[in-house]
């Protein structure tokens, strides 16, 4: 299979994420292929003349062979991407990179903590541990944004709350006028008080701003919970995804084949990272 040439996909639906983030649920052109992706992975999409750039995949794996990308407004393809509606076609190639390690944290408590769309490559992580909540133990996600209308799912966090032995806190940075918030307020560090997660059997698993995730893990680190069993998901400039521009190169590492998930002590002391 040639992983540098993209493949046809369908965009079977959109659903809007205001402010400026929507979800596209795809399906390849060909009936007779479909994405063998993992929780975590990420695709290169495309739209010819705008160009690609990577995103995780906002879907686990379905059975159907369907998969979805929530992709946010931000550069040239991205605010395009805004205006693709369901019956158009995108261009995909992948799936790359490491995914979550859900075989290796069975049986853990789970510590996830999630910073603005970095609650996207987390999504799919969590609806794999609700499939089979019983293999897992208690599941605790700290999820913060900037303001209450960009906690991104918010339509699902009910469901999530009914898991068994499942426990959401939500944190924004500031309330802006005409908002409504009764939470916690602050960095989502800030709900590390309330976690109610013993290091002794837990993994964490963490997504957001670099600057987040220093300060996540440096603070779990504190409490004790080790190194190696704190994941992180990384994002850099991949254009490749098979390790042979070296434009996501970090060390000795390539971010699109040896990442973008990552045990937390591979990375401590590379330059280039905020972690
Ligand atoms: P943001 O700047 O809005 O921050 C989100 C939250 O992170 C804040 O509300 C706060 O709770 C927390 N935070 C920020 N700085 C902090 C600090 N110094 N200490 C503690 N907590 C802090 O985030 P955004 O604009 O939504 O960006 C999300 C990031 O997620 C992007 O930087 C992107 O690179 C990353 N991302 C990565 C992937 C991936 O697959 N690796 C996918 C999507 C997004």
């Amino acid at each position: 299979m040639n992983l540098q040439l993209p493949k046809e996909a369908v965009v079977i639906g959109t659903k809007a994420h205001p402010p400026d983030t929507k979800a596209f649920k795809l399906r390849l052109r060909n009936d007779n292929e479909r994405l063998e992706l993992r929780s975590g992975q990420f695709n290169m999409v495309g739209l010819p003349g705008f160009g690609e750039a990577p995103f995780t995949f906002s879907s686990p794996p379905q059975a159907d062979g369907s998969f979805e990308h929530t992709i946010r407004a931000v550069g040239r393809l991205s605010k395009r991407l805004m205006r693709v509606e369901a019956g158009e076609t995108l261009h995909v190639r992948g799936p790359f990179g490491t995914a979550w390690p859900l075989e290796q944290v069975k049986g853990r408590d789970l510590l996830v903590v999630a910073g603005g769309v970095g609650m996207i490559p987390l999504r799919p992580f969590l609806l794999e541990v609700f499939q089979k909540r019983e293999e897992y133990g208690k599941v605790v996600v700290l999820f913060g944004a900037r303001t209450p209308g960009e906690l991104i799912y918010r339509e699902e966090f009910d469901t999530w709350r009914r898991q068994p032995n499942t426990f959401l806190h939500l944190t924004v940075d500031d309330v802006p006028p005409g908002e409504t918030w009764d939470g916690h307020t602050g960095v989502v560090t800030g709900l590390f008080s309330q976690m109610g997660i013993e290091p002794d059997n837990a993994a964490v698993l963490t997504c957001g701003p670099e600057i987040m995730m220093r300060f996540v893990a440096r603070g779990l680190l504190l409490r004790r919970f080790p190194a190696n069993r704190i994941y992180v998901s990384l994002e850099r400039r991949m254009k490749c995804g098979t390790g042979h521009c070296g434009h996501c190169q970090l060390g000795p590492k390539f971010v699109c084949k040896d990442g973008p998930v990552f045990r937390y002590e591979e990375l401590a002391g590379f330059p280039d990272t905020l972690l």
